[in-house]
């Protein structure tokens, strides 16, 4: 199952509105772990001690650490080619990219209005007053608030029972969207794994790309192309909106 939607639309000829929602897959050719696969950062830490408001309430130094070896990591990070590819899509009207992922190598690839989701790594944020700043390199859970002063801070991460980010503004551009992709998600973390089956009810093409198919691609999406993501999706940008 390797149609692509392009090949069949011809290529350099992109729907006018497009969604795109990339996972960890999209960030592991540079070398940040995802998290469900084998080496995944679920096999060393577990997500009940880290990513949780509990964990959080429980052990901030340590939720706090974990946060500042991936904001560390993820500093190192360079972009691939699929975050180059999408940074060039997303100049192209009509086309809203929303990410899971907390790093940003989207926007260091030139990407352009990512909707972060599940937050960035490189955020600060005080869970008394909502304001928001430049994380430091490393948290401690006693740093006040630089707009309130209160010793609330905490990543700007969308942790597992949070409600994620600008859900509103993805929600609209979904519900006209007529090209939908799924990058290097597993799609088992809701609702961003809804997003597929909310395009499909409004009558859009949907498409997959993934190392490999995931469990139930065949019956969720239109099309599905297998392979590391710095190979498909500069191919597949490619073909929507022409060579760069
Ligand atoms: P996931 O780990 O559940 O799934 C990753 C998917 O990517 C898998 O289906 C895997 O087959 C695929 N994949 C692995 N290598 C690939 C490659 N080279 N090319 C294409 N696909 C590849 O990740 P997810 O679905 O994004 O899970 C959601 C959660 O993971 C989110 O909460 C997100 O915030 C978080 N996360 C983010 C980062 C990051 O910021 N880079 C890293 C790990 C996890």
């Amino acid at each position: 199952m390797t149609v692509t939607p392009a090949s069949r639309r011809g290529p350099g000829r992109a729907p006018d509105r497009i969604v795109v929602l990339t996972g960890a897959g999209l960030s592991a050719e540079s070398g940040i772990p995802t998290f469900r696969d084998g080496d995944g950062l679920w096999e060393r830490h577990r997500i009940e001690d880290v990513a949780t408001p509990e964990a959080f309430d429980r052990d901030p130094a340590l939720v706090l650490r974990f946060y500042d070896m991936r904001r560390a990591a993820a500093a190192t990070a360079q972009p691939n080619p699929a975050h180059a590819a999408l940074a060039r899509l997303s100049h192209h009207p009509g086309v809203t990219l929303v990410t899971q992922n907390i790093d940003t190598l989207l926007e260091r690839a030139g990407a352009r209005d990512v909707i972060h989701m599940h937050g960035r790594i490189d955020g600060a944020l005080c869970a008394a007053c909502d304001h928001r700043w430049t994380a430091p390199a490393a948290m401690a859970p006693a740093d006040p608030c630089p707009a309130c002063g209160r010793p609330r801070t905490r990543p700007d991460i969308v942790w597992f029972g949070e409600m994620p980010y600008h859900m509103d503004q993805i929600e609209q551009a979904l519900a006209r969207a007529q090209l939908f992709a799924a990058i290097g998600t597993s799609g088992q973390v809701y609702p961003a794994a809804g997003f597929v089956d909310f395009a499909r009810a409004v009558g859009a093409e949907t498409v997959e790309l993934n190392l490999v198919p995931t469990d139930d691609a065949l019956d969720r999406f239109d099309a599905s192309i297998a392979g590391p993501a710095g190979r498909t999706v500069p191919a597949w940008v490619e073909g929507l909106i022409g060579p760069g």
